[in-house]
């Protein structure tokens, strides 16, 4: 597989450390709000990335984090705690916020089909990992104390900035919006590891440690995380291009010089999703969530299928009118598909020939634009009706599309078609074929339609609650 990675600037061979298991960090949710279909996006990405590998043969370990505690509302360490503002907001405990809107984010996976990662683990679970890694950067030179915080200290890298563009004058006072002068700080670029001491003395969790009663700071919170059930050597860290810096700059300065070695190989980094009017943001009016599109009468699938349209490394703006496109496009896609009416055996060459165009497009750095036309191609061509199914049934375990997946409103129950089938499986029996019969039970049972074979006859019913896979 080829992938585009931050750290190299190039489109890279992808080699995992161990083949027979790759490691990926995705940076999660900091849950003091819904995530707004933007931050989905970059889900939506990541889940793509993760089933692809799978679809390749990878087995994947894929790790990620639930920040509950320490993301400030400026990434450069100041401005309130993100959790706190959230707990004002709306009168709770940091703690009610933070499960509330955990809560909120699954179901916004569950909606649009993103994989829920293998671990998932709350910020505030792994103090004792951060301070570990804090004490030793203490001791190797790499942090100081200073105005009750504990800072890393970047002057002591000579390539802090090695996966960004960023120069360190834009770390200066008033160059780059966020960056607040701190006189604690020996150099501005520094960032903080462990804070006693903010500007808002009302920080609800706070936890002992060596450098006083305090809170981590949010980058140490990934690298912790990560590092606690990845191990040391980790292929793949990705996140949305803003985490590049400082979240993802600063992971590499801590991880690396705590490790002594360099840490993880591929950095990639989804593409955001703008409004017409520029960034999307959780403090605009109209805050697009997942909720919002379905109060609108909009499947969220078809989101992700506006999503997969595009290169993930490609700014998408966001549009009603867009997504109403996309919508036509995807229902009339979808209908293709189920019309699809499979009875014949598996083309097994010609369909090892689409399934390798599948994976040439999908292995060059998630081209899922062109999986998609593969489809219409699939659906043109003169193949038979089992072997299109089959394919596309396959490919929606990385698009995840629900392609063949049918909701309980749309069974077509075909009643003509079904008793065919029914016939031609009894025949496939009796000729002993069993293959055939098992696939033509196979393939009805992916349309919802399960056989029952009683002493009498063969009967069938509806089932409305399949899953696709
Ligand atoms: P947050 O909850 O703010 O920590 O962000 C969660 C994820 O969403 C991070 O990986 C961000 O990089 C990503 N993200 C933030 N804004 C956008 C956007 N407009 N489009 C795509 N991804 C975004
Ligand atoms: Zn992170």
């Amino acid at each position: 597989m080829k992938i585009y990675n931050t750290l190299t600037k190039h489109v890279d061979e992808f080699i995992p450390h161990n083949k027979d298991l790759v490691t990926m960090y995705t940076c999660g949710p900091t849950v003091y709000h819904y995530a707004h279909i933007g931050n989905l996006r970059t889900y939506i990405f990541e889940d793509v990335l993760e089933k692809t590998l799978n679809y390749l043969g990878y087995n994947v370990k894929r790790a990620m984090n639930i920040t509950d505690v320490g993301h400030l509302t400026s990434d450069s360490d100041s401005g309130e705690d993100k959790m706190l503002k959230g707990a004002k907001r709306e009168h709770k405990t940091v703690l009610d916020i933070a499960n509330f809107y955990t809560e909120a984010f699954k179901k916004d996976t569950e909606k649009l089909n993103i994989k829920w990662p293998e671990i998932v683990s709350k910020a505030t679970d792994n103090i004792d990992e951060y301070l570990k890694i804090i004490n030793a950067l203490i001791k190797k030179g790499y942090a100081y104390q200073s105005g009750g915080n504990v800072y890393f200290d970047t002057s002591k890298l000579t390539d802090y900035y090695q996966l960004t563009n960023h120069k360190i004058d834009e770390m200066v006072v008033g160059v780059r919006k966020g960056v607040e002068e701190d006189k604690a700080k020996k150099n501005q670029a520094d960032f903080a590891l462990w804070f006693t001491k903010s500007k808002f003395d009302d920080q609800e969790l706070k936890w002992d440690s060596p450098f006083g009663l305090g809170y981590p700071g949010w980058h140490i919170e990934c690298s912790g995380i990560s590092l606690k059930y990845l191990g040391e050597n980790l292929d793949i860290h990705c996140g949305g291009i803003d985490n590049i810096f400082p979240h993802h700059t600063n992971e590499i300065a801590q991880s690396e010089s705590y490790l002594g070695h360099k840490w993880c190989n591929y950095w990639i980094h989804g593409e955001h999703l703008n409004d017409e009017t520029g960034k999307m943001s959780k403090s605009k009016g109209d805050f697009l969530t997942v909720n919002l599109l379905e109060e609108k009468g909009y499947n969220p699938i078809a989101y992700r299928f506006m999503c997969l349209n595009t290169s993930y490394r490609k700014v998408l703006v966001f549009s009603y009118d867009a997504l109403d496109k996309a919508t036509t496009t995807y229902n009339k896609l979808k209908n293709k598909v189920l019309a699809l009416k499979p009875s014949s055996l598996l083309e097994e060459e010609k369909y090892k020939e689409y399934d390798d165009k599948f994976k040439e497009y999908i292995s060059n750095d998630l081209n899922t634009s062109n999986a998609i036309t593969l489809i219409y191609e699939v659906l043109k061509s003169n193949l038979n009706d089992s072997t299109k199914y089959e394919l596309i049934k396959s490919w929606d375990k990385v698009l995840s599309l629900d392609l063949t997946t049918l909701e309980s409103n749309n069974i077509d129950i075909d009643e003509e078609y079904i008793q065919k089938q029914i016939d031609l499986r009894n025949k496939a029996k009796q000729e002993k074929n069993y293959q055939l019969a098992d696939q033509i039970r196979n393939d009805l049972a992916a349309k919802g339609i399960i056989l029952k074979d009683t002493r009498e006859a063969t009967i069938y019913e509806i089932n409305t609650n399949i899953s696709h896979n």
